[in-house]
C-alpha cells in the first residue's frame, strides 16, 4: 500500500503542499505528474519539480492524464470535488487524497490533530508549546503552514507531528488516523464549498473516523453539533472541555479556575491570551497535552507565557495610552464578535471591512450593540454594508475611511488614554491586501508612527 516505487502518482495543484508532495513522492522513487490551471512557465517550484525529473503539465487539466494506470491523486485541499479530472478520477477508482493522508500512512511519529471553524492555529500553537513538556519532540506542521509531506521524512517515533487540519484537507483522508484528535466547533463557514452544514461536519469527523479505544477525542462539549456529529459516532477515548463547569475525564472551568481531569492548573484571569474564546482554546490545549501526562506546571506556564500567533488578537503594545490589538486575521463576523467582548471594562474604537463575500452583517448587529464600542472606521468593500449594520446598533460615531492607513490616525483622534484600538475586519483582505497578514503588517507600521 505505501510503496510507490515506479507508480504513477498525479499531484493536482502546485501551492506549498502540492510542492512538498511531488518532492516525496520523487524521494520514493514514484512516477510523478504535477499539473496546475495555471501557466507555470514562470514559477520556481514548477522549475525546481521538473529539473529532479518530474513532469510538469499547467494551463489547463487534461483529461488524459488520468487513466486506470494511474495509483493516486493527491490533491490541493481548496479544489472542488466537481473538478473533471477528479470526476474522471473517482470514476475509474483511483484513489483521491490530500497530503494529510499520505503524511499519515508513511509518518513514524504519531500525530495530534486539531480542526474546527475557528481557533485552529492558535489551539495547534499551544499544544506544539505544551508538548515541549512531554516526552515527545512535537514538529508543529499542516495548515498552519508547514506541508505534512515536507516533515513526515524527518519525523521518528520519539516526535509528535501536532498538526493543523482544515476541512478541505480533512475530506481527503481515508485511513489517516491521529492519536489525539482535537475538534474545537463547527460554524456555518465554507458552505459555498460543503454545501451544508451537516457535509462540512462530516468532513470534519473524518478527524475521529478511524480511531479506536486507544486514541483519545478531545472535543468541545459547549457545542452541540460538535457532540452529536463528531463525538457521539467515535470510537476513541473521550476527553471532552467545557467553559460551564465540570466535565468527567476531561478539561473545564470551575469558578475561575482551569482544571484537568478534577486536578487544578491555574487561573483564569492568569491566561496570557484575551477573551473566553481562547479560554476555550486553551482548555482544548491543555486536555491534549494532559493525554501525553504534561505535567500541570509546565502547562500553565505554558499558558501564562503564550502571547498567542500573530495577526489573531495579537497584542501589539501601549501606544499613547491606548491598547493596540492586531486581529487581522477575523475574516469572519464570529472572530470578530469574540473580539469584541476579549476586554471586559476597556472601551474600543474598532477598525473593520474588508472583501464582500454577499453575506450581510445582521448577525453582526447584537455583538456591535453589547460591546463597549466607542467609535468604529469602515474601509473596503463592505464598508457601506457595515455602515448599516453599524447604524443600527446605534455605534456613536462611525467613519467611512480609504483603507487600514486612513484608519489608523482617526482612531487615535477618536480615542483616550485607556481605550483599545482594535483591528478585527469581520472580512477577509483581498479587495485591498495581498492577505490578512499584509494587512495586519501594516496596521502595525501605522501604529508605530504614533509612539
Ligand atoms: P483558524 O486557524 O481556525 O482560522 P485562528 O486561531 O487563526 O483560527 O483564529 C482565527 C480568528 O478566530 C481570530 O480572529 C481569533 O481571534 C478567532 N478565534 C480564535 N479561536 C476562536 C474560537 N474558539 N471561537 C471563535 N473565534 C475564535
Amino acid at each position: 500500500l505505501n510503496d510507490f516505487a515506479n507508480q504513477k502518482v498525479l499531484v493536482l495543484g502546485l501551492a506549498k503542499s502540492g510542492y512538498a508532495a511531488a518532492k516525496l513522492m520523487m524521494s520514493l522513487g514514484a512516477d510523478v505528474t504535477v499539473n496546475d490551471q495555471r501557466d507555470l512557465s514562470s514559477n520556481t517550484h514548477a522549475a525546481d519539480l521538473a529539473a529532479i525529473g518530474v513532469k510538469v503539465v499547467d494551463g489547463g487539466h487534461p483529461l488524459d492524464l488520468i487513466d486506470s494506470s494511474v495509483k493516486l491523486m493527491i490533491k490541493n485541499p481548496g479544489i472542488p470535488y466537481k473538478n473533471p479530472l477528479i470526476k474522471k478520477a473517482l470514476e475509474l477508482d483511483v484513489p483521491v487524497v490530500t497530503e494529510v493522508e499520505i503524511a499519515g500512512r508513511l509518518s513514524e511519529a504519531p500525530f495530534i490533530g486539531v480542526t474546527g471553524s475557528n481557533g485552529k492555529t492558535t489551539t495547534t500553537m499551544l499544544i506544539g508549546e505544551m508538548m515541549k513538556g512531554s516526552a515527545y519532540q512535537p514538529i508543529v506542521a499542516g495548515n498552519i503552514g508547514t506541508a505534512l509531506t515536507s516533515v513526515v521524512q524527518k519525523a521518528t517515533e520519539r516526535n509528535v507531528i501536532v498538526a493543523e487540519l482544515s476541512s478541505f484537507q480533512l475530506l481527503g483522508t481515508r485511513q489517516f488516523h491521529p492519536h489525539v484528535a482535537v475538534v474545537l466547533n463547527i460554524f456555518d463557514h465554507h458552505l459555498d464549498y460543503h454545501g451544508t452544514v451537516e457535509n462540512y461536519a462530516e468532513a470534519k469527523a473524518h478527524i475521529t473516523a478511524n480511531q479506536t479505544a486507544s486514541d483519545a477525542l478531545v472535543y468541545n462539549a459547549d457545542s452541540e453539533r460538535v457532540v452529536h456529529f463528531i463525538a457521539e459516532s467515535s470510537k476513541a477515548e473521550k476527553v471532552p472541555f467545557s467553559l460551564k463547569g465540570r466535565v468527567e475525564n476531561g478539561a473545564y472551568v470551575s469558578e475561575g479556575t482551569i482544571y484537568f481531569k478534577d486536578e487544578p492548573i491555574m487561573k483564569c484571569d492568569e491566561m496570557g491570551l484575551p477573551g473566553d474564546h481562547n479560554l476555550s482554546n486553551a482548555l482544548a490545549a491543555v486536555a491534549a497535552a494532559g493525554v501525553y501526562g504534561v505535567p500541570v506546571k509546565y502547562i500553565a506556564q505554558v499558558l501564562r507565557t503564550f502571547k498567542g500567533a500573530r495577526h489573531r488578537l495579537e497584542y501589539v503594545d501601549v501606544v499613547q495610552g491606548r491598547t493596540v490589538y492586531n486581529d487581522s486575521k477575523a475574516t469572519n463576523i464570529i472572530a470578530t464578535s469574540k473580539a469584541l467582548h476579549a476586554f471586559p471594562g476597556k472601551e474600543i474604537v474598532l477598525l473593520a471591512g474588508g472583501l464582500d463575500r454577499g453575506n450581510t452583517f445582521d448577525a453582526l448587529i447584537p455583538d456591535l450593540k453589547k460591546a463597549p464600542i466607542k467609535a468604529v472606521l469602515l474601509f473596503g468593500q463592505t464598508q457601506k454594508k457595515l455602515l448599516d449594520a453599524c447604524k443600527k446598533a446605534g455605534i456613536p460615531v462611525i467613519k467611512e475611511v480609504e483603507n487600514v492607513e486612513a484608519a489608523v490616525p482617526e482612531a487615535f483622534a477618536l480615542s483616550q488614554p485607556g481605550d483599545v484600538i482594535l483591528l478585527s475586519p469581520a472580512c477577509a483582505s483581498w479587495d485591498q491586501y495581498e492577505s490578512f497578514e499584509q494587512r495586519g503588517d501594516i496596521f502595525i507600521t501605522e501604529v508605530n508612527k504614533f509612539r
